[in-house]
């Protein structure tokens, strides 16, 4: 079985209209997908999902920015899935990420980089856990 990471296309993105964009991507890179969901965070869910940047200056604003619209959540499997995606994302300020890759292409400042991707397989399990429940994995 190859390593799960968890995958957001932020509200930046959905209302941008790149979900089919960010989507093929990733079944070009060969991330399956095995759960996906559209979800409107509250404020509060936001900061449990962000709860490892509490504290941090960017906090206040990315949980706001997080619970803004709508968001695509997506469980994502392959052999070495967490890196595979991390690279495909591309770094954090999309100024400093390399060409082809998601942030590079789409986002438009620091915050707003259209995507998610889990940095490591303690966070991925956590971040899987805080939106999916069982019956909502489907597996292939
Ligand atoms: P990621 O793992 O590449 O998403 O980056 P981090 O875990 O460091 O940060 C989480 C998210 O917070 C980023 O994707 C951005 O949306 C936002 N963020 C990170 N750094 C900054 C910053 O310096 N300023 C602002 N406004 N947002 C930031």
């Amino acid at each position: 079985m190859g390593e799960r990471t968890l995958s957001i296309i932020k509200p930046d993105g959905v209302s941008k209209d790149l979900i089919g964009a960010v989507i093929s991507r990733l079944e070009e890179e060969g991330l399956k997908i095995l759960a996906m969901k559209m979800i409107r965070m509250t404020k509060d869910e936001a900061k449990g999902f962000y709860k490892v940047h509490e504290g941090k200056p960017f906090y206040e604003s990315v949980t706001d920015f997080m619970s803004s619209g709508p968001c695509v959540i997506m469980i994502l499997e392959a052999e070495d899935g967490i890196r595979r995606y991390r690279k495909l994302m591309g770094a954090t300020n999309y100024k400093e990420a390399e060409k082809g890759t998601i942030r590079r292409d789409f986002a438009t400042d620091i915050e707003k980089n259209v995507v998610h991707g889990s940095d490591s397989r303690e966070n991925a399990e956590y971040e899987i856990n805080y939106f999916f429940n069982a019956l909502e994995v489907a597996g292939r």
